[in-house]
This record gives structure tokens, sequence and C-alpha cells, in this order.
């Protein structure tokens, strides 16, 4: 079980481990429940307190260019991090995603999609779900679908019974399900800001903000950073602008920043037979179930389309469509359903995370400025993948579907249109082979500080179209193994 110390409160003014984590989220508390595993002594240390609340304002930023959510609203401060209003929402990225394709620019993981899945499986322990996401696990669909002849593969998405919403599954965030499993120091109200270089370029310290004006050094041999897809590069930034030394080395710092985001592009008229299981299914171990759709690697490759994920809506009953539709659907009236699209954003060096040069917190810190917008290709690809998945829908005899989106020209994006994001924050320390182009090597090590390691979704090189925190927990869990093999080394 964790010891958890309130920083404010110590009496210290150094402490040493062989690891200090820094952050107290999923990704964070991945790398402690693996290092607990193998009985490695460390600390986490977490900037907010048990619940959120205190501290919530360091996550404030500035958002430049397309219009953004607030940042304060879309990340928390607390021991659990940003479970504590997750969705829940999971499934493993897939094979394709890790392989270079000609028209996602910057594409291609230096792991292959083999080595990730061996992770898998620890991941879904954590996030309390069932390691099964064929279709065929859950049900026959050959009635209705072709897995063979479509456009689309047909498999299982869920929600973890890991989520915040008391009325549903009340097993709280990452750090209240997984309490047991984790025997770390944890210091709240920790605020790392400082990272402290030897003469050699490692990392010799990290200094948070504590008490009153009593900053606290931990000493270690090995640091992660997990604080999250825009928090962990604005950390960093802070640190090559007063520090410099390795981190200056490091161009793509903050760059390919990357969403998904989420639009209803079209309608579908659907028979009122249709399985459950389109539209989602509590299994009878706690765990939310729907099947959805994703576009196929070889479609995406000829068509020159990114990885995109399609949801039918929990249809409003009773739906009227024109009468030759229903006729064709059957006697009984066709549910209307919408048609939610979930498609991958490309890594683009523009869309980046960047300090404010006016704004500081209230430590005095730079405050984060993300620069996002969405490119021009977006909209049109999302208008083809939609026609496709009509298409889909009519040839499988599924039912009837039309695209509603607008026309080309309107932004993808911003006030005036259905353009919603998941607040997935990825690829601003990039994984890589390179310093130009990435921060981090295929261990999740940052280029030229050989002992300083990155945890979460910020080293995704490209995010594909699924939730990206299972899959960044099932990274840390590789990093973990790999801090373990390299102390006992
Ligand atoms: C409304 C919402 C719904 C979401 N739904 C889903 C979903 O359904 N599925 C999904 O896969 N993802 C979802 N996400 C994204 C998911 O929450 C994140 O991917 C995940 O929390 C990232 O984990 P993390 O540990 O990297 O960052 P966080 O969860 O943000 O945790 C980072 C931790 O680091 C701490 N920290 C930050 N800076 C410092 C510092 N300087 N010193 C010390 N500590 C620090 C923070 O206080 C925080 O506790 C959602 C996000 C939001 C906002």
């Amino acid at each position: 079980m964790p010891a958890i110390l309130d920083a404010r409160s110590l009496q210290t003014s150094t402490l040493d481990a062989p690891v200090c984590i820094v952050g107290g989220g999923p990704m964070g508390l991945s790398v402690s429940v693996r290092l607990s595993e193998l009985g490695i002594d460390h600390i986490v240390l977490e900037s907010g307190g048990r619940e959120p609340g205190d501290n919530q304002d360091l996550a404030g930023g500035e958002n430049i260019g397309q219009e953004y959510e607030d940042l304060v609203t879309t990340r928390i401060r607390a021991l659990g991090g940003t479970t504590h209003i997750w969705g829940g929402h999971c499934k493993p990225l897939r094979p394709e995603d890790f392989l270079p394709r000609a028209h996602i620019p910057n594409s291609g993981w230096p792991i292959t999609f083999e080595e990730f899945a061996k992770h898998i499986g620890g991941a879904c322990e954590l996030v309390g779900l069932e390691n099964k996401w064929r279709a065929a696990d859950y049900g026959d669909f050959s009635a209705w679908l072709d897995p063979e002849a479509g456009f689309f593969d047909f498999e299982a998405f869920k929600l973890s019974q890991m989520n915040h919403n008391p009325s549903q599954w009340a097993k709280g965030d990452f750090f209240t399900a997984n309490r047991s499993r984790i025997g770390a120091r944890i210091l709240t109200h920790a605020t790392a800001r400082r990272l402290l270089f030897d003469e050699a370029g490692r990392v010799a310290a990290v200094e948070c903000a504590g008490g009153e004006d009593r900053p606290l050094q931990v000493r270690a041999k090995i640091f992660v950073v997990a604080c999250g897809g825009i928090e962990t590069a604005r950390f960093l930034l802070i640190n090559k602008r007063l520090a410099g030394g390795p981190l200056s080395a490091l161009p793509a710092l903050g760059r390919y920043f990357m969403e998904h985001p989420q639009v209803v592009t079209g309608q579908a008229l659907l028979p009122p037979s249709l399985p459950e299981y389109f539209f989602g299914v509590r299994e009878p171990n706690g765990e939310v179930n729907q099947m959805r759709f994703f576009l196929k690697d070889r479609m995406q490759r000829q068509h020159g389309l990114p990885s995109t994920m399609f949801e039918l809506l929990r249809p409003e009953t009773g739906g009227q469509g024109p009468a030759d539709r229903v006729a064709r659907l059957g006697a009984a009236a066709p549910i209307r359903s919408g048609i939610f699209a979930k498609p991958e954003q490309a890594p683009l060096p523009d869309r980046y995370v960047a300090l404010s040069r006016e704004r500081t917190d209230r430590l005095g810190d730079p405050v984060t400025q993300l620069h996002y917008f969405a490119d021009a290709s977006a909209h049109a690809s999302l208008q083809e993948t939609t026609r496709l998945f009509a298409r889909e829908l009519g040839l499988q005899g599924i039912g009837l579907a039309r695209l509603t989106m607008g026309p080309p020209g309107e932004p993808a994006g911003g006030k005036d249109s259905n353009v919603g994001w998941q607040r997935h924050h990825m690829g601003t320390t990039r994984m890589g082979t390179d310093p130009a182009t990435a921060v981090v090597d295929d261990q999740c090590r940052v280029f030229g500080v050989p002992n300083l390691y990155i945890g979460g979704t910020s080293v995704f090189p490209t995010g594909g179209c699924v939730n990206p925190t299972m899959n960044a927990i099932a990274l840390c869990l590789r990093l973990a193994s790999h801090i373990g093999s390299s102390l006992n080394a």
C-alpha cells in the first residue's frame, strides 16, 4: 500500500529513491504499479491533492489558432489525474497504426504492434477490462455483417468500469481502483518545477514547490515524467528554456500535437431488430461493450484516408423516413441514428505546445500556449470516409445512411460546426529514431539524457482513432519493466 504524504508538511528538504516519477495520473501510477511488483523503491510527485481542487489553476493556459477548449478544464490536478473526469472508453490501437503510411505525414512507430500488444493484457487489468476485442467473442453477427466483404472491421469497444460517474460504476479514479497495487511514497501538493542536471548531462534531482518558500529536492537514479500530454511538454520546455543542456537539442519537443476530433457526420435509418451490441451492452462482469466500425487498413491505403472509427448513436425510436426507405427496411418503423465519426489526426509540426510569453502561473512559470488548428484536408477525408460508411451500411443490408456534414470550405471545427474534441492530448514528446523529429527513443528515454524517461500519450508518434489512455498505460508498463531491468543490470 502507498504512503501518502503532503509535501507542504514535510520536515525535510531532500528525499532519495532509486526512481522518481513526476505526475500521479494513470501513467505515473501505472509505472508505479509495475515498479511495486518488481520491489523497486520509488517516489511519486503529484502536484494536486487527493481529490481535485488544490492547484487546479496551475493547469490553465492559452489557446492560439482554432478555437479549442479552455485548457484548465481538460486536465485534472489530483492523485489519479484526469481519470477523475474521464469517460473510461478503451480499445487497443490497431496493427496498421504502427506502420509508416505514405498518406499520413510523419507516420510510423519505432516499435511493432506485436511488441506493444504484449503489454495490453496488463493495461486491461489496471482499467478493469477483459482483454477480448473481437466481435466473434461476443456473438454471431453473421446475419448482419460479412466481415470479409466490407470496408470496415467490426470490433468491440469498451467502457471501463473504472469510471468517475457514480451513478454507473462508482469505482472511482485510477488511484482508487489500483491503490492496493501501489507500494510507493506518494507526495501530494508537490509541483515539480526544475530538473537539476549533473556535469555528465544526467538528471541529478527534481526540485518541486512544496511548503511555503521551501522547495523540496528529490534525488534519484532514474526519473520518469508523466504529467499528461500537454503538461509533460510544458515542464520540459520550461526546463529547456532555463537549463538548456541536452534538452536544447530537441527541436521536436512540444510539436506534433494531436487530438481526436469527433463529429456527427451523417444520419442512418436502421431496422428496429438491430442487435443491442450496435449501441452498447452491459456485460455480466460490469464492462459496457459497444461494437464499432473501423476503416480497414486496405481501404485507408487505397483511398489515402486516416484511421477512422464510426459509432452508431443510440437512436431515438419512432424516427420517420421517406416512405420507400421505410418499405425497404420492413414493416416496423425504422429507427433513426446519428453517425458519429472519430478520425485520426495527422501529426504535424505546426500543431504544437509552447510557452506563453506574457502569462505565468501562480508559481511564476510560463503557462502553456497551445497552437491548434484543423488541417484543410481533414474535412474532405471525413466526408469521403462517411460516404464509404454509408455504402457499407447499405451493402451489408444494415440500413440506409446519408452524409449530413457541411460542404468543404466550412471549417472542420470551431464553434460553427458540430466538431468536438475528446480531450486526448498526444504527440508532443513523440517516440522515434531521430532526435531531429522525435523526443524519446523506442524505450521512451529522452534523447541525450540517459536517465530521463517519459510516460504517457505524448510519446505517441501517431494516435490512431481509438482512445489513448489504456494504450499509453501499456507503454508505461513496458517502460517500468525496462527500468527494472536497467536498475538490476
Ligand atoms: C473529459 C475527459 C474525458 C476523457 N475520456 C477519455 C476516455 O474515455 N478514454 C481515454 O482513453 N481517455 C480519455 N480522456 C483522456 C485521459 O483522461 C488522459 O489520456 C489520461 O488521463 C492521461 O493520463 P496522464 O497520467 O498522462 O495525465 P493526467 O491524467 O492528466 O495526470 C497527470 C498528473 O500529473 C500531475 N502533474 C502535472 N504537472 C505536474 C508537475 N509539474 N508536478 C507534479 N505533478 C504534476 C497532475 O496533477 C496529474 O495528476 C479524457 C479526458 C477528459 C478531460
